[in-house]
């Protein structure tokens, strides 16, 4: 694990208990996956790490191309023969507990890698459940803030319901995102998604997707909608880093259009799976 400067062991303390991440989610965060054992869109990543950072008024500690140097030795060191995910978390540091931020800190940075499980195939063929719940987040969810607190009651509440994503709809707005994926329907061969803005993390997944459906020629609307339009949808699916391209077949207890994934997020999908290779590294 990279910590401000050094490599140490992933079992060793690396961090002080006062550090703002810790006690206040003052932080940010980026999460890379490899295909091929290369990182995913990394510049992507960084780009919104560094957005993420200056939204939150902290100063990336390192240049880009020390980041990028970083990403591929936590990978060299984790050396996993399968895939990995690199994790990257820059909080405000640690400093006496007060809210506002203090005099002097420095910001504390930890890269690292792990294995990523293999994706079982026959899981994104058939799909999975997803339930609605209120989008109770705050409302900068643009920024990767290490404050997941709904996120995480949202995800647990849609596994004890035996679900995969917990889609959020936000009063006064409509469907916003899952707790850790972009939400997508598809209706007569056209996919609508919430628009980019305050109310939903824009995807690196989502953004590639997007480009990848208007390259195909599938009309796309990035627009507002509702609840009520996610369920007249003949097909709904998540984006995500780890998710991929994730057919989403039940919400609540009704079928999504047939119950079955649909012609549409088959097309996507495999026209993702086709093009990962045009993303790798630097993206
Ligand atoms: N929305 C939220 C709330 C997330 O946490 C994530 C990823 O973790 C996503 C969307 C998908 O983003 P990406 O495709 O960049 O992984």
């Amino acid at each position: 694990v990279y910590v401000n400067g050094e490599w140490i062991d992933a079992g060793q303390p690396a961090v002080r208990v006062e550090d703002r991440g810790f006690q206040l989610g003052d932080g940010v965060y980026e999460v890379i996956r490899t295909y091929r054992g290369r990182p995913f869109a990394l510049d992507r990543h960084l780009a919104r790490l560094r957005r993420s950072a200056g939204a939150i008024e902290l100063d990336m500690p390192l240049g880009e191309a020390d980041l990028r140097d970083l990403v591929y030795e936590a990978m060299a060191r984790c050396g996993a023969p399968g895939e990995m995910q690199v994790y990257i978390q820059l909080t405000r540091g640690p400093a006496p507990r007060t809210h506002a931020f203090p005099a002097a800190s420095r910001p504390t940075l930890v890269v690292y890698a792990c294995p990523l499980p293999p994706a079982d195939p026959a899981q994104a063929e058939a799909g999975g459940a997803a339930i609605l719940l209120p989008d109770e987040r705050w409302l900068r969810c643009d920024i990767k803030s290490t404050c997941l607190l709904y996120n995480v009651l949202a995800k647990e509440r849609a596994h004890r319901a035996g679900a995969v994503e917990a889609i959020l709809v936000r009063e006064g707005f409509g469907v916003t995102e899952g707790a850790s994926t972009n939400v997508f329907g598809g209706r007569g061969g056209r996919v609508i998604t919430a628009p980019r803005g305050r109310y939903i993390l824009s995807g690196v997944t989502r953004d590639i997707l997007l480009e990848l459906a208007r390259e195909a020629g599938i009309p796309v609307e990035e627009r507002p909608w509702t609840a009520e339009e996610l369920l007249a949808c003949d097909e709904v699916f998540l984006t995500g880093t780890t998710t991929e391209v994730f057919p989403v077949v039940r919400i609540d207890d009704r079928p999504v259009g047939t119950g079955r994934p649909g012609p549409v997020v088959g097309r996507l999908r495999s026209l993702f799976l086709a093009n990962v290779e045009r993303y790798l590294d630097r993206g």
